[in-house]
């Protein structure tokens, strides 16, 4: 286990000052580019939740997206978009949330959960958990249980998972 998450930690790249000054961007494209390195993260992903009780997976767009997907697949779950405002064709839920600089939203679906299905909420990083955090509200609005909340990353620098406390939370690769 330790040895696989290593060899995902040493192919995350790492790009300064993107998508602005003073960002360290976490690129996980070289994950998903080898074709063992991304079966092995959804692996890890499906290994921590292997004794959670799951009906639905939910990711954000766009990264979390890519994982969320692949593990509602290998977990033989439906799977549920979080979308940026303005994207989903059908009747949604927003959250606004604060961003370093002004707000970003997120919407779902109203009928993309059903009262009572645990739900499991993925995304490929947690920096200050202000996406987290919002995207597990618009689940819970839907009526959804937060069954985990998992990351492949976690920036702990930036205490992140403070803004989740009271929810199982899960990160594979700490940084
Ligand atoms: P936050 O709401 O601050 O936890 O930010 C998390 C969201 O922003 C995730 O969807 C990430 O994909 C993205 N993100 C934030 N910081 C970074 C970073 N340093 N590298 C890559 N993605 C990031």
């Amino acid at each position: 286990m330790e040895n696989k998450v290593e060899r995902i930690k040493n192919a995350i790249r790492d790009v300064p000052d993107f998508p602005k000054e003073g960002i360290l961007f976490k690129d996980i494209t070289p994950v998903l580019q080898n074709a063992e390195l991304f079966a092995l993260s959804v692996e890890l992903f499906a290994d921590v939740l292997k004794n959670t009780n799951i009906d639905v997976v939910a990711a954000v767009e766009s990264r979390g997206f890519i994982f969320g997907a692949a593990l509602a697949l290998k977990l033989n779950k439906g799977f549920v978009p979080i979308r940026k405002p303005g994207k989903l064709p059908y009747k949604t839920f927003k959250e606004t949330y604060e961003l370093e600089y002004g707000t970003d939203a997120l919407e779902i679906h109203q009928d993309a959960v059903k009262t009572g299905q645990k739900v499991v909420l993925i995304d490929d990083l947690l920096a200050t958990g202000g996406t987290a955090v919002a995207a597990a509200q618009l689940i819970e609005r839907c009526g959804g249980q937060i069954a985990s909340i998992c990351f492949l990353i976690e920036l702990t620098f930036l205490e992140g998972i403070k803004k989740l406390e009271g929810y199982p939370v899960q990160t594979l690769i700490k940084f």
